[in-house]
């Protein structure tokens, strides 16, 4: 009796020492997650900040490119309207080069998506920046055009994507720990990185940055940062319904989001000096 007793400890002990070992492989992945996802802090020169990012300049730019023909395939395609490709082109190289966003290393690129019943505009990292027919179509300035594609390109600037992707990185590195430490190793799995791109919802301090220095980038090359107030309003006026503007995605309160251009725009004097 003591001898099996003392066998059935042993086997026991045994079986708690496999589940153990996976948990400890588990504790060591959620180590590494969080300790490579501290390692990756860096200057960011155009917002002045310090973020944490899991790939390089190079990845990202190569990210960017590589998701573009999802983008461009999950909203109609490329526009056959040549007229309106090339105002967009204009306006957006315009503000590129006559700010600060030509002393970076990303490949700005504006396609314009043949997609009349999406009100929307999008950025993909290191550069691609997209806006739909429908969302062109409510705009009646080049003002208003200058808005959204300045709010885009700050989305570039500021490597908010390379942010996201490296929280939710932390996120699938969290997740891959409890899938091992459980047994499951499927779980361990991390998610699509292109269909997480494609689909990304930036954060309420994203867009309220994008908003801000998109105010600067605008004045930068010589267009009415009021105009940033007004695709507020028209998107105001043509959300509510399903597939919220991108815009509004993460914001209930445009009120707030307007009085915050306005200052921005009141403050540009001192606000915006580096972002000539
Ligand atoms: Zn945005």
């Amino acid at each position: 009796m003591r001898l099996s007793a003392s066998r059935l400890g042993y086997s026991s002990q045994r079986g708690g020492g496999g589940s153990s070992m996976r948990l400890i492989i588990g504790v060591v992945i959620a180590i590494i997650s969080i300790i490579s996802y501290v390692a990756s802090r860096e200057y960011n020169p155009v917002t002045g900040e310090n973020q944490y990012l899991s790939i390089t300049a190079e990845q990202e730019i190569a990210l960017g490119q590589q998701s573009a023909p999802e983008m461009v395939q999950e909203f109609g395609g490329l526009s056959p309207d040549d007229q309106a490709q090339s105002l967009v082109d204009d306006i957006g190289y315009n503000i590129v080069n006559n700010s600060v966003a030509h002393t970076t290393p990303w490949e700005f690129e504006f396609s314009v998506l043949d997609d009349p019943q999406t009100i929307n505009a999008f950025a993909l990292p290191g550069g691609p920046v997209f806006i739909t027919s429908g969302l062109l179509a409510q705009l009646s300035t080049e003002d208003e055009v200058a808005g959204v594609l300045s709010h885009e390109i700050v989305h570039v600037l500021a490597r908010h994507s390379a942010q996201q992707l490296a929280s939710s990185q932390l996120t699938n590195g969290l997740i891959g720990a409890v899938g091992v430490a459980s047994g499951d190793a499927n779980a361990a799995q991390t998610a699509a990185v292109i269909g997480q791109l494609v689909n990304m919802r930036y954060g309420r301090g994203d867009e309220i940055q994008s908003d801000t220095l998109g105010v600067c980038l605008m004045i930068a090359s010589g267009y009415n940062p009021e105009g940033m107030i007004r695709v507020m309003e028209v998107l105001e006026a043509a959300g509510g319904g399903s597939g919220q503007p991108e815009f509004f995605s993460t914001h209930p309160n445009p009120e707030n989001r307007i009085a915050q251009i306005q200052a921005a725009i009141e403050n540009a004097p001192t606000q915006c000096a580096s972002y000539q």
